[in-house]
């Protein structure tokens, strides 16, 4: 029923293998050299004394509830929230998870990979990416495990949901960086990773309802290059 109103897939003729061969906006998902996701691994992670300060600053919101190609995206109502890096400050524009994690610690992928994405006055990207572990409680999501089937099912409905995506992210600040791309087409690259190196927590309730709507929208992993991964320590 919605089939034609998507691009791209994670299956089938449309799926990540072909997403460089889709269109020529696409292109660069396969000739890029600065993709994502990527596997972490500890041993070529480069510590970093005095890395670059991060400062968040979130606060509760309501949100607008919506379907995007295939998955559910969240848009701030609110622009004025989001993180100063390296003395940079990036707004928070939407936010959306994955299941799996599309990044991986030591090739361990975590059960759900959230990504918010923000952008700066030049329109630099930056995403912050948050892993979580299925566990018996979690992170409050508010009403928005009941909405997601409701806006996934009609790309017509749009809801909306008051938030505070703080209360889901790590005490500890502890991040990875590294330069990569969006992991959905156009796979743009120029793109800000700050990878959290703490995982938190979603209840299994949470995250049945979420599995649901978005089991396999993991991007496979990409070749790290001569990239490098940072670590804040
Ligand atoms: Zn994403």
């Amino acid at each position: 029923m919605t089939e034609p109103l998507v691009k791209w897939s994670y299956e089938g003729e449309k799926g990540p293998h072909y997403w460089g061969h889709i269109c020529e906006e696409y292109e660069i998902a396969k000739s890029g050299k600065s993709q994502s996701p990527i596997d972490i691994h500890m041993e070529k992670v480069m510590e970093v004394q005095g890395a670059a300060p991060l400062e968040l600053n979130y606060k509760p919101t309501k949100y607008t509830v919506r379907r995007v190609e295939n998955s559910v995206h969240l848009f701030p109502k609110d622009k004025e929230q989001g993180l100063t890096f390296d003395g940079k400050r990036y707004n928070l524009i939407a936010f959306h998870g994955h299941i799996p994690s599309e990044h991986t610690l030591n090739e361990h992928y975590f059960a759900m990979e959230w990504h918010l994405v923000h952008m700066n006055e030049l329109g630099e990207r930056l995403v912050l990416a948050v892993w979580m572990e299925q566990e018996l409680e979690g992170s409050d999501f508010g009403e928005l495990a009941e909405i997601f089937p409701q806006v996934f099912a009609d790309f017509g409905i749009e809801k909306e949901i008051s938030l505070d995506v703080s209360g889901f992210l790590p005490e500890k600040r502890a991040y990875f960086k590294y330069q990569g791309s969006l992991t959905t087409p156009p796979t743009f690259e120029g793109v800000t990773w700050i990878v959290m190196r703490e995982a938190t927590s979603i209840a299994e309730e949470d995250f049945v309802a979420f599995q649901d709507i978005i089991q396999d929208t993991n991007r496979p992993l990409q070749e790290l290059g001569d990239r490098q991964i940072h670590h804040s320590a």
